[in-house]
């Protein structure tokens, strides 16, 4: 079959005719095709955004709530569906994207086709001055949204829903590794009567179609979710052009574990915090430091946990683990065991990949557990994205701090403890946009959500999102 690109409020071929292969990760197989949109598509998605844009943005905020809302209600009546598609175009188990990836991506447009109608400026009396300001938050125009293959669906639309219920048009491009359910949106965002050209969604590689997306002259925004390297250079080609961005980067985050915690609490989120989604999230707590004198009693818990882990089909309700996304992805994630081995690591559990009966030619692997005794090794400071964590020990809440803070990434960090000194000390201290107090990956969509470091620059999430969607225009009345 064809993915097609969806501009305009309708299905189309690239100009060039020009298209890629589209894995399956549970077995190998090609199963589709997506165009390889060029400059040329870009193009046209920009000028169907830019002719949609003085209607949208003046559009009542009723009208952008309701639409998104009958978004959000479509993607919840079509959730298997959406389900199916998701788990088979980026290998994750199916009842993951059950419970998580699909109805959130439906929250997603509920939550912000809700805020849009809470969102308020500021206004400020010029006491003694006889003058009153306040801000306009006006659209940006056309804004550009980029995002990647490990949560699809839902990081894509935690970008677009902000964006169009801000008044502004987008165009827009999923990874090209998993383009299935950006595809499929375009059905749902016709049902539910989203004015054409509001939206529009362009497939192909981050080189060609992502970059020509950043080099528009006219999409005047971008935000972006993928790595780092490449929010690197999303900075390089955006900054000369003085383009908005909004950058949620990489991470390489502490689960830092005190023996005072509740423990069996803290072992059960530990498995899921470093093993959900293949470990592939960008929130999996992939160093996990523990207190001395608790170490052994955990290394030994926790490797008799994640052994019991089921790797398997995606579509089998047993599994746990289902298949990495790509063949490169895999043998990328192998390369890191073997260089936590030349280095000195002990691999405590997994390490190899696993071969699954009917599906050999899947990218399936182990959850894999290696125990270190220094920070500074490859494999605590890079960031892997698959199922490996590493576990060392520690004495002291200043050597947990430094541990933790001790790496070039800044995303998200878990604490462990009931010591409520210890939590203020080190929510205030840790060098990350998010801390974890005995919980992981509990989002109220509120809340501000970004990196510090080389995790990004920016915040999205609630109001500051809407705020990133929105150019600020400060306005002055003088009176007599
Ligand atoms: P990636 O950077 O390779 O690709 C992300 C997206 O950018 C894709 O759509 C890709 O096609 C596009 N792209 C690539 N080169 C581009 C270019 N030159 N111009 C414009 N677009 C370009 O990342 P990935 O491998 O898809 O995703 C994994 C990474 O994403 C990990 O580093 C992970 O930590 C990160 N991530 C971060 C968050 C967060 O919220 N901070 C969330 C999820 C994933």
């Amino acid at each position: 079959m064809n993915i097609k690109n969806y501009i305009n409020g309708e299905f189309v071929n690239p100009v060039s005719n020009n298209w890629l292969d589209n894995y399956n990760p549970s077995n190998g197989e090609v199963y589709s095709q997506i165009p390889n949109s060029s400059t040329e598509d870009v193009a046209k998605a920009y000028q169907s955004a830019a002719e949609a844009l003085p209607k949208w943005s003046n559009s009542t905020l009723e009208e952008r709530s309701r639409i998104l809302i009958k978004i959000s209600e479509l993607l919840e009546s079509n959730l298997e569906r959406f389900a199916m598609a998701e788990s088979k175009d980026n290998g994750k188990p199916l009842s993951l994207a059950k419970q998580i990836d699909i109805p959130r991506a439906a929250s997603n447009f509920r939550f912000f086709g809700n805020a849009i109608t809470q969102f308020a400026s500021e206004s400020h009396e010029s006491v003694g001055l006889n003058a009153v300001n306040f801000t306009l938050r006006q659209p940006i125009g056309v804004v550009g949204c980029i995002s990647p293959w490990n949560l699809p669906l839902y990081l894509f639309t935690w970008k677009i829903a902000p964006a169009i219920a801000a008044g502004n048009c987008v165009v827009a491009k999923p990874s090209e590794v998993t383009p299935m359910t950006a595809y499929l949106l375009g059905e749902i965002l016709n049902e539910a009567g989203l004015p054409k050209g509001v939206l529009n969604i362009v497939h192909g590689l981050g080189t060609t179609t992502g970059q020509a997306i950043i080099e528009h002259p006219n999409i005047k925004a971008i935000s972006f979710t993928g790595g780092t390297e490449t929010g690197a250079h999303i900075a390089r080609v955006a900054a000369p052009k003085f383009k908005k961005l909004s950058l949620e980067l990489g991470g390489k985050n502490p689960n830092i574990i005190f023996a005072d915690c509740d423990y069996e609490n803290m072992l059960a989120t530990t498995v899921r915090s470093s093993f959900a989604n293949q470990g592939q999230i960008c929130l999996c707590g992939s160093r996990i430091f523990v207190e001395e004198a608790i170490f052994e009693k955990f290394k030994k818990d926790f490797v008799q946990k994640v052994k019991q882990l089921q790797v398997g089909h995606p579509s089998d309700e047993n599994t746990n683990i289902g298949a990495l996304v790509s063949k490169s992805h895999l043998e990328k994630v192998e390369n890191y065991v073997k260089i936590a081995e030349d280095d000195g690591g002990k691999i405590l559990c997994g390490g190899l990949e696993v071969t699954i009966e009917g599906f050999e030619n899947g990218y399936y692997m182990q959850p894999t557990i290696i125990e270190i005794t220094t920070n500074d090794c490859r494999i605590n400071q890079e960031e892997v994205f698959g199922p490996v964590v590493t576990i060392m020990s520690f004495k002291t809440d200043k050597e947990a701090l430094q541990l933790a803070n001790n790496v070039k990434y800044g995303l998200s960090a878990t604490l462990w403890t009931n010591n409520l000194n210890r939590t203020m000390q080190f929510s205030q201290q840790l060098q990350t946009g998010i801390v974890w107090v005995n919980t992981w990956m509990l989002r109220d969509l509120r809340t501000p959500f970004g990196g510090a470091k080389a995790s990004g620059v920016g915040r999205e999430g609630g109001f500051e999102a809407l705020r990133f969607f929105t150019e600020a225009k400060n306005v002055c009345i003088k009176y007599n």
